[in-house]
């Protein structure tokens, strides 16, 4: 065997055992040489490959024609002289389909150029891509597209509707009381419920238009290339019809609702996260209507939005200086019996440095929600009790003033302990103090709730029930709680008259607090007539305009010797 025999003869040995396609093409992409594995790849024996008078160009077997094209194009440019490597999908006729990596190397020789290949199965990488692609695309409970994908697809949808002059409608779901289900039937539960609301959704809107899950219990829809804006509003009322229907999870039943927010393209916004902040604002109000309800963008709502932006920024301001920010003005809370006046509320204003004065009504929630209302109180409280003290020595020594304690502050463990403290450093007996909570608070009382009302009892601090009567009122709470007062809300006093419902209603409260060992005050007394039935009910203390607005402490000093009869 010479030299030259023995190199062809490993080299043919190496070409056949190769893990790699290898082959080698003439002019017009026809096979000159194939190896076993990429003869197995395209499902044909060599002799078909090879065989002079049958060779046939490779192209005939990739099986699509998206990929023949691309073979095409690559050979183009590797016979200008290029060595080419690609990725191709092969789907031949005889066999299995799989991804490629294909490399193109030019030979020239004296008979006509030649073109070498070698094929790499890479379908195990671009399964694997594919793999990360649907992860990182699609939410793996639903299936549907997840939120970068729903991005995707609505900056394409965006860009649809540009061309065509046409609206767009994005609408964001969220579920009503979805946690109640995961909390209350665990999570697998609430996966399915996940799972088959995203199916009624679907359900409810055409093949077209793409539904997403954002997170959470947030789905997402596009409702591309609308004619009439209308048809929205009848896809919304579908959705919320399909979604009162019972859903049966495991055995269980559930009832759900769902709320929707809506925003439109181009009208509202051009970009997708200024449609997706629109849509959830409209959402959000969806569900302060009182959910299962359809809600539209409005630009009032961002309006709304960046006024209670602006207000959380000044309110953060005004925390660093809380005495010249806010200021206490006190109402007298008048004994029906003796008309005099020994109890007055405290209650806050905010001097806004370019507004007015702020009513608590504006900021009050703002703090609650942010828990700047913890600095807020804490400051109410040390002010007031400061009052106090200088009132039981100027006027009575029983003077009482009751203050406003938020929600939050009774189930903050905030630092409420050391308000004790401060009274007996002001040498202020409990008693010199009212704190007003609302039935609200008490409809779910933690630990820390009760502990705290305890400890106000404990130290002689009374507690009234404030806006009483238009909350989930429950005589539970006077056998639970030790509540001293109750203050009957203004709605029922601002239309009281002889024989009317409320009045019925208001000695109703009187006789029932009374029975309980309670004292009652009404609030929002502005007219004679108001009193003197409250009188005749027997109410035992009134508050209201017909006596005295809330005024600064200065101001009520020249009220509190007045006899009001
Ligand atoms: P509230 O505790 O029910 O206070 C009574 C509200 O009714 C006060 O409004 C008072 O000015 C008003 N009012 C009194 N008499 C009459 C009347 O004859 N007719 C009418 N129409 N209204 C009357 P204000 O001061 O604007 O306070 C609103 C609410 O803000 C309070 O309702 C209370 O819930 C809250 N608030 C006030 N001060 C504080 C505070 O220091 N801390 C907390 N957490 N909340 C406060
Ligand atoms: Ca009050
Ligand atoms: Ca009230």
């Amino acid at each position: 065997m010479t030299d030259s025999d023995l190199n062809q003869t490993l080299l043919r040995a190496y070409i056949n055992s190769a893990n790699d396609g290898i082959f080698v093409l003439c002019d017009e992409m026809k096979f000159h040489v194939a190896n076993p594995l990429l003869e197995s790849w395209l499902g044909e024996s060599e002799i078909n490959l090879t065989e002079h008078k049958c060779r046939r160009p490779i192209t005939d077997f990739i099986g699509n024609e998206e990929n023949r094209q691309l073979f095409v194009r690559h050979f183009e440019m590797m016979q200008a002289g290029q060595s080419v490597r690609f990725e191709c999908y092969i789907d031949p006729a005889g066999a299995a389909a799989r991804w490629v990596e294909i490399s193109l190397n030019p030979v020239k020789l004296d008979a006509g150029d030649m073109f070498i290949g070698v094929a790499r199965d890479i379908s195990e990488k671009k399964k694997s891509e594919e793999m990360l692609w649907r992860q990182s695309n699609f939410d793996t409970l639903t299936g549907f597209a997840n939120r970068q994908m729903f991005q995707n697809r609505l900056e394409q949808e965006i860009k649809k509707a540009h061309r065509a002059s046409q609206s767009m409608a994005l609408m964001v779901l969220d579920l009503d009381r979805f946690s109640e289900v995961n909390d209350t039937l665990g999570h697998d539960a609430g996966d399915l419920l996940l799972k088959q609301a995203g199916q009624r959704l679907s359900t409810c809107v055409r093949a077209v238009d793409s539904v997403a899950r954002l997170g959470g219990d947030e789905f997402a829809v596009v409702l591309g290339e609308l004619d009439e804006v209308d048809c929205v509003e009848r896809v919304a009322q579908i959705i919320l019809r399909k979604f009162a229907e019972p859903f049966h999870l495991d055995g269980q039943v559930v009832y759900l609702s769902t709320s929707i927010g809506v925003t439109f393209y181009p009208g509202d916004a051009n970009r997708f996260d200024e449609l997706l902040k629109n849509a959830d604002q409209a959402m959000y109000a969806a569900k302060h209507q009182g959910r299962n309800r359809c809600s539209y963008f409005a630009p009032y709502m961002q309006e709304a939005v960046q006024a209670r932006v602006r207000m959380v920024n000044d309110l953060r301001l005004a925390l660093g200086t809380l005495t010249d920010s806010f200021r206490l003005v006190y109402q007298p809370i008048v004994n029906l019996a003796t008309g005099g006046i020994h109890k007055a509320e405290a209650l806050i204003r905010w001097q806004h440095p370019t507004r007015n004065l702020i009513n608590p009504a504006e900021f009050i929630p703002i703090a609650e929600d942010t828990e700047m209302i913890l600095e807020i109180g804490d400051w109410v409280f040390h002010d007031a009790a400061r009052q106090i003290a200088r009132w039981r020595t100027s006027h009575h020594a029983a003077f009482q003033v009751s203050i406003n304690v938020s929600p939050v502050q009774m189930h903050s463990a905030s630092n409420m302990h050391n308000w004790f403290d401060y009274l007996q450093t002001l040498q202020l007996p409990g008693q010199s103090i009212v704190m007003e909570i609302t039935e609200g608070l008490l409809l779910n009382v933690g630990s820390g709730v009760t502990e705290r009302l305890h400890a106000f009892h404990k130290a002689g601090i009374e507690v009234s029930l404030d806006d009483f009567g238009t909350g989930y009122s429950s005589l539970s709470y006077f056998k639970k709680f030790n509540i001293n007062n109750i203050k009957i809300d203004q709605s029922f006093v601002c239309n009281l008259k002889p024989n009317s419902n409320d009045m019925v209603l208001c000695e109703a409260m009187i006789a029932m607090a009374h029975k309980l060992g309670m004292k009652v005050i009404a609030e929002g007394v502005e007219t004679p007539e108001q009193r003197d039935l409250l009188i005749v009910a027997g109410c035992d203390y009134a508050q209201g305009y017909l006596y005295s607005r809330p005024v600064p402490a200065e101001e009520f000093e020249g009220l509190l010797d007045r006899q009001f009869r």
